[in-house]
């Protein structure tokens, strides 16, 4: 896994189709790994499936899906990176969720309530004097 904090950068392309509020961490999402194949930002609604809170899903590869629960916690470790700090399935503070289904082999590991404002914002309290957190979205 990687250790140093990633750089994310809002003068990339954003992904296509993806809603405007959610681009950044979809983006780092894929950048570090993890395909992705829904996201919602909370906001935009452009589909009746869009979730009410911000969320991104990630789908693994079939050779991944077996690994899922490490999958997951990889995932936590790097929402740690950024300083987010994650709380229980449903609660006030963002989530990570896996599940695997035996099925068909689906493995999904939902991102929940983390939009790019969220993700860009200063968490040590510095705000405009942090050079530590990711720079708030301009
Ligand atoms: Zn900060």
């Amino acid at each position: 896994m990687n250790t140093e904090t990633i750089e994310v950068d809002s003068s990339s392309t954003p992904p296509r189709g993806i809603n405007p509020g959610i681009r950044m961490l979809v983006a780092l999402l894929n950048a570090e790994g993890y395909p992705t194949t829904d996201s919602g930002d909370g906001k935009t609604h452009d589909y009746p499936c869009d979730r009410e809170g911000a969320y991104v899903v990630i789908r693994l590869p079939a050779h991944r899906a077996a690994h899922i629960v490490d999958e997951a916690r990889a995932v936590v470790g790097l929402l740690g990176l950024q300083r987010i700090a994650l709380g229980p399935i449903g609660g006030d503070r963002p989530w990570v969720q896996a599940s695997y289904d035996p099925a068909d082999g689906t493995a999904l590991i939902d991102v929940c309530g983390i939009d790019d404002a969220v993700l860009m914002a200063c968490r040590c309290g510095e705000n405009e004097a942090c050079s530590r957190c990711p720079k708030a979205l301009s």
